[in-house]
């Protein structure tokens, strides 16, 4: 008999980087494994902890409050830049959402200080002094062998995102404010580099979305289908809520 499939996640900083109980996310992804009787692995890298490159399927970081960010992004320089940029090079997923999608592009500038990020996605950020880009959202997106389109969450985030030419926007923006509250997109997309300000936590709001990411993280592993009328009725209120 052959082995059932397993799915590998690293969270980084899965302590800091957890605002709006963005670790939701990973509950999601253990359960849909779990569900389906695949295995599931979960490991964490929090400060000063060095990364596997080879170790996981999807990387994962949530999202931040500004001082936190600011531990975490001289860190993920020092010890975890070479082996996401390696692990992003062989195909593993890396999500970041909101803090943790800002630091996976070149810099998050706020006042007088540039933090570094590490420069997966082409986007850089600034910390507006305007008010805070906050509420539900929904945005349409179109990956590649996913089914459904819409991606609905929450907002709540100081920076403003700008795409350079290599990223690709996640998504079009239907409700709420997106990347910056005026080109009209949200998020972006670099190969397997996905960063989004979508809280809710994210995958809880949007079940087909976390089995594209299982799925291809997997190679496009085809997965059973499960009864999702929960997370269905999760999703449509998610919509609801940003008025679609
Ligand atoms: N601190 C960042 C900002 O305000 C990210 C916030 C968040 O993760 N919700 O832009």
């Amino acid at each position: 008999m052959s082995e059932p499939e397993r799915l590998r996640v690293c969270a980084l900083y899965p302590d800091l980087m957890n605002i709006y109980a963005d670790r939701g996310n990973l509950l999601m992804l253990r359960h849909r494994c779990q569900w389906r009787g695949m295995g599931f692995e979960l490991t964490g890298a929090g400060i000063g902890e060095p990364i596997d490159a080879d170790g996981a399927d999807i990387y994962y970081m949530g999202g931040g409050q500004d001082r936190d960010q600011e531990l975490c992004a001289a860190d993920l320089v020092a010890h975890k830049l070479e082996a996401l940029r390696s692990a992003a090079a062989r195909g593993a997923i890396v999500l970041g959402v909101c803090g943790g999608y800002q630091l996976l592009g070149h810099d998050y500038q706020l006042g007088g200080r540039v933090l570094p990020g590490i420069g997966l996605l082409d986007v850089r950020t600034v910390r507006s002094e305007g008010a805070r880009l906050t509420g539900n959202v929904a945005i349409e997106v179109d990956l590649p062998h996913a089914h459904e389109r819409v991606l609905a969450g929450f907002e709540n985030h100081g920076g403003r995102t700008q795409l350079g030419e290599r990223a690709s926007p996640l998504g079009r923006v239907l409700r709420g404010h997106g990347n910056n509250g005026s080109d009209g997109y949200e998020g972006a997309r670099q190969g397997t580099v996905i960063g989004t300000y979508l809280h809710g936590p994210l995958l809880p709001k949007n079940s087909w979305f976390a089995d594209w990411l299982i799925s291809s993280a997997l190679g496009g592993l085809a997965l059973d289908p499960l009864d999702d009328e929960l997370e269905e009725m999760a999703h449509a209120a998610a919509r609801v809520a940003a008025g679609l």
